[in-house]
């Protein structure tokens, strides 16, 4: 509010100087004149008014008193412009600080968050079966989970890690992949990883990439399916699909989520970015995922969108030049 205060006050300022500078060489123009007329009378040139206002000496006087009218306007006008271009500028890097700093905020709550519980349910774990002589299927159980826990905070290193690399020093290592491969076993690992979840693989025999980053589009896969059935409610529905004509290899996966809202669409393959806020959030995650997952399409040279399913839930698109 004050900001904005003090922005008014100096456009108003600068307009009143600029219309009192306006009025005092207007005053000047006809102090000038009238002494002009005077001198003029005085020597017994220019005897009348017509006369005089069609002399040369004031021609030149009023022409004069013109230019200085449009250097007044014109220099007001440059000012206002840079005034406002200025403010504009810093209004958009106040917003962006403003958002970093939720941004931060967000991810050092989502990080610690990350990071401290599956510690804790490890060292449960470990203790529970220290204290105590389970049967052996509840052993088994205990230690399940605890392995869970460790892959947890495995991908959380590694999408750190990648993270920080994809900035600086990413070098995909590019082979022939087949992509109906990879992506069939990447879907199975996720099935077994969330046995709730149903995917529906529509593919064709044999996609082939024959310059592709094998971990890279591993990691793209993993983040996408993860998403989608991170962001369902109740057991995930997800379809995936993967096509290819003679240019380029699409993947596409469809959920029946909860959805991205519109004005989040863009935002959302910002590092740490996560919709909504983290004290109100019930989901894990980083706002790492679709940053890596845009990263690497970008390595590939290809591109990823993202739109509504119907009748609700999203769907992501990536395309990869063959
Ligand atoms: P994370 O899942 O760790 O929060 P991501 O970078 O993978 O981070 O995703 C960023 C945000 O985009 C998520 O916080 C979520 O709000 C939104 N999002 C991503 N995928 C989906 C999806 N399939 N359905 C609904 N929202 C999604």
């Amino acid at each position: 509010m004050l900001s904005y205060a003090v922005i008014l006050y100096l456009i108003l300022a600068f307009t009143w100087w600029s219309v009192l500078l306006f009025i005092k060489n207007r005053d000047a123009f006809r102090a000038k004149a009238e002494l002009l007329q005077l001198v003029t009378a005085a020597e017994g040139r220019y005897p009348t008014e017509e006369a005089f206002l069609q002399s040369p000496p004031y021609l030149a006087l009023q022409d004069k008193y013109y230019r200085q009218e449009w250097m007044i306007l014109g220099e007001a006008a440059v000012f206002v412009v840079t005034l406002i271009i200025g403010i504009w500028l810093i209004n958009r890097g106040y917003n962006k600080e403003i958002l970093a700093t939720r941004q931060r905020r967000n991810f050092l709550l989502s990080i610690t968050h990350e990071l401290k519980s599956p510690i804790a349910s490890i060292r449960l774990v470990l203790e529970t079966l220290r204290k105590r002589q389970l049967p052996a299927d509840k052993a088994d159980q205990l230690q399940d989970s605890a392995i869970k826990e460790v892959d947890r905070l495995n991908k959380l290193v590694n999408d750190l890690l990648l993270s920080a690399r994809l900035e600086t020093a990413y070098r995909p290592v590019f082979e022939e992949v087949d992509l109906t491969q990879l992506l069939r076993e990447v879907a199975d690992s996720m099935e077994r990883r969330f046995p709730g979840a149903h995917l529906h693989l529509q593919t064709e025999e044999a996609v082939l990439l024959p310059r592709a980053d094998r971990l890279g589009l591993t990691s793209v896969i993993q983040n996408l399916i993860e998403n989608a059935i991170k962001y369902s409610e109740g057991p995930a529905r997800i379809a995936l699909e993967l096509s290819r004509d003679n240019r380029e290899v699409l993947f596409a996966v469809a959920d029946q989520g909860i959805g991205i809202p519109e004005r989040e669409k863009e935002r959302i393959f910002d590092k740490f970015y996560r919709v909504g806020n983290e004290d109100t959030r019930k989901t894990k995650g980083t706002g790492l995922g679709l940053y890596i997952v845009r990263q690497i399409v970008l390595a590939h040279h290809g591109r990823i969108e993202v739109s509504d399913n119907q009748p609700q839930g999203t769907i992501f698109r990536i395309w990869i030049p063959v």
